[in-house]
């Protein structure tokens, strides 16, 4: 800031009584008046306001979720039915069969029967078919 009397560049000010005002002098215009304040006045600079209104803030959405990836419908598989292992063995009963005795007719083990009615593992495509020419049932569907 200025000196109010002479214009000189001050860092410090004196508040000084002119003639009845207030003025705010440098160091050497001060003798001209009564001093109000004891100490020289650092001058307080305007601080710099680092908050910058954000008037350009534009709420910018979250981006949508990810696309689920879909199931390849056109890729042509067979797969077992759902419950297939309950209707083998619901099949094999009215039939009146063993699971020995379907493994014979099957020509496979009777473990194998065994894991496919309790669906631990399930019939390729192979023993399906076998499956049902000889029992009836429909074991695997064409996914298309
Ligand atoms: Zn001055």
């Amino acid at each position: 800031m200025n000196c109010e009397l002479c214009g000189k560049v001050m860092d410090r000010y004196h508040e000084v009584i002119i003639d009845g005002v207030t003025m705010k002098v440098c160091h050497d215009c001060a003798k001209y008046g009564k001093e109000v304040t004891k100490r020289p006045v650092t001058v307080q600079r305007e601080p710099v306001s680092r908050n910058i209104p954000r008037q350009n803030f534009v709420h910018v959405p979250p981006p949508p979720p990810p696309r689920r990836k879909t199931v390849n419908s056109t890729e042509d598989s067979d797969e077992p039915i759902i419950d297939f292992g309950k209707l083998i063995k619901k099949r094999r009963e009215e039939m009146g069969l063993s699971q020995e005795e379907l493994a014979n007719k099957l020509q496979e083990k009777k473990n194998l029967v065994a894991k496919i009615e309790r669906e631990e593992i399930k019939p390729d495509k192979h023993t399906a078919r076998k499956i049902e020419k000889i029992m009836g049932v429909k074991v695997i569907e064409k996914v298309q």
